[in-house]
C-alpha cells in the first residue's frame, strides 16, 4: 500500500476503448501512481493501446496482468494492493449480445461481483471502487432528459448484464457499505474504439469508400460523449471526498442528443464524402429510441462539464482513424455481427 501522494490504481479492461483512455490520462497525469491492468485481452482489448510498450517497458508506473476479470483469487490478490479500483472490464458490444449473449452474463455481472467481493474483502485500504455502468440500463428515455432516478428498463442483453452488474455494486453498497461510486456514461466515441461501434465504423467506412449503414430509418437519438472527458471526470470521481461521491449513482453525458442519421451524415461531412455512401438497413431488435442524459447531479457535486464539443471530439476522432490505419485494418472483419432482425431477415450489423 503506498502513502497520500502515491496511489495505486486498479484499472480492470484497461486495455479496451475507455479503459485504455483512462489509462493513458494517469499514466500522464500521475506520474507518481501505479497503475496495475487486469485484462483477458479479448477481440476488443490491445496492448496497442496502453502508454508504453510492455514488450521493452522496465519501469513501475504501469503493471499489466493478463487474466480473467471473473478469476477471484488474481482480482483479490490485486485489489489487495490498490488504493483504487476502477472496473471496466466488460462485453460491450450490444449487437454482438444479440447474436450470441451467454459471455455478456458471465464477464459483465460475474466478474463484477469478483471485483465486488475483493473490494468487500479490502474494505480497510481500497478507499473507492468506480464500477462502470452504462446508460444503457435505463432503456429509452421515459422524459427529457434522463437523470439517475429513471427507471431501469435493460431493453438488450448486453443492458440487461449491465443493469445486473449496477445492481450488484448497488446492493454491496447497501448491504455492506462498500466504498463504491456507480458511474453511467451515456455512448462514449474517440480514438482506440473498436470498429464494431458505430462512429469508428462510419468513419472508417467514408475513409474506405463504403457504404454507412443506418438501422431503421436512424431516428434512433444517443447522447454522445468524447471520451476524455469521460476519463476526466473519473479521474474528479476518484479523487472526490468520500462524502461527495460515496453510494452515489453518476451520469456522465453532454445533455444534447443525436439521431443516427444525422451522426452518420455528420462523419460524412467532416470527411468530404458524398450522403450517398449512407444506406439503410433493417431496425436493430431492442432498439433504444433516445438517450439524453441529466448531468446535474454530477455537475453539482463536482463542476463536471464536458469541455470537447461533438465538432471538436469528431476531427479529433476522425484524424486518428486517418493516421492509425495499423491499428484498426486487422479488425475490419469485426465491423459487423450476424443477426436476425424482428422481421426475420438474417442481416449484418
Ligand atoms: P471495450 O469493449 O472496448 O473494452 C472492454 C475491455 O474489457 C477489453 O479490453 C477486454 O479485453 C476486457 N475484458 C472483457 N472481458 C474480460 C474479462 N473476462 N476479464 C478481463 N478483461 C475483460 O469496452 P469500452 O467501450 O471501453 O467500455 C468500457 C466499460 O464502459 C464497459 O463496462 C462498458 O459497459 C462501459 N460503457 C461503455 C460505453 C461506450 O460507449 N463505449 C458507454 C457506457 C458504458
Amino acid at each position: 500500500m503506498s502513502n497520500s501522494n502515491s496511489k495505486t490504481v486498479l484499472v480492470t479492461g484497461g486495455a479496451g476503448f475507455i479503459g485504455s483512455c483512462f489509462v493513458r490520462y494517469l499514466f500522464e497525469k500521475y506520474p507518481h501512481y501505479r497503475i496495475l491492468v487486469l485484462d483477458a485481452l479479448t477481440y476488443a482489448g490491445n496492448t496497442k493501446n496502453f502508454p508504453v510498450d510492455i514488450n521493452s517497458y522496465t519501469g513501475d508506473q504501469f503493471q499489466f496482468w493478463y487474466g480473467d476479470v471473473r478469476n477471484g483469487g488474481l482480482v483479490e490478490n490485486l485489489v489487495s494492493q490498490s488504493d483504487h479500483v476502477v472496473h471496466f472490464a466488460a462485453e460491450t458490444h450490444i449487437t454482438r449480445s444479440i447474436y450470441d449473449n451467454k459471455l455478456f452474463f458471465e464477464t459483465d455481472v460475474l466478474g463484477t461481483q469478483a471485483v465486488a467481493n475483493a473490494v468487500l474483502n479490502h474494505m480497510d485500504t481500497v478507499e473507492r471502487f468506480i464500477h462502470i455502468s452504462t446508460s444503457e440500463v435505463y432503456g429509452t428515455a421515459l422524459r427529457e432528459k434522463m437523470d439517475e432516478d429513471h427507471p431501469i428498463a435493460p431493453m438488450s442483453p448486453y443492458a440487461a448484464a449491465k443493469a445486473g452488474a449496477d445492481r450488484l455494486v448497488y446492493s454491496y453498497m447497501k448491504t455492506y457499505d462498500i466504498p463504491a461510486v456507480i458511474v453511467r456514461p451515456f455512448n462514449n466515441y474517440g480514438p482506440y474504439q473498436h470498429l464494431e461501434k458505430a462512429v469508428s465504423r462510419f468513419v472508417t467506412n467514408c475513409l474506405l469508400g463504403q457504404p454507412v449503414r443506418v438501422h431503421g430509418d436512424g431516428s434512433a437519438s444517443r447522447d454522445y460523449l468524447y471520451v476524455e472527458d469521460t476519463c476526466r471526470a473519473l479521474d474528479m470521481i476518484m479523487h472526490a471526498k468520500d462524502d461527495q461521491v460515496r453510494g452515489e449513482t453518476l451520469n456522465l453525458g453532454s445533455e444534447v442528443h443525436r439521431d443516427m442519421l444525422s451522426i452518420a451524415k455528420d462523419v460524412i461531412a467532416a470527411m468530404g464524402r458524398d450522403e450517398s455512401l449512407i444506406e439503410f438497413i433493417g431496425e436493430r431488435p431492442g432498439q433504444v429510441l433516445r438517450h439524453t442524459s441529466d448531468c446535474r447531479k454530477i455537475h453539482g457535486i463536482l463542476g463536471w462539464e464536458p469541455q470537447i464539443s461533438w465538432q471538436q471530439g469528431l476531427e479529433k476522432t476522425i484524424d486518428w482513424y486517418r493516421h492509425h490505419e495499423e491499428w484498426w485494418r486487422s479488425s475490419l472483419w469485426m465491423k459487423t455481427v450476424p443477426i436476425v432482425t424482428q422481421s426475420g431477415k438474417r442481416e449484418f450489423h
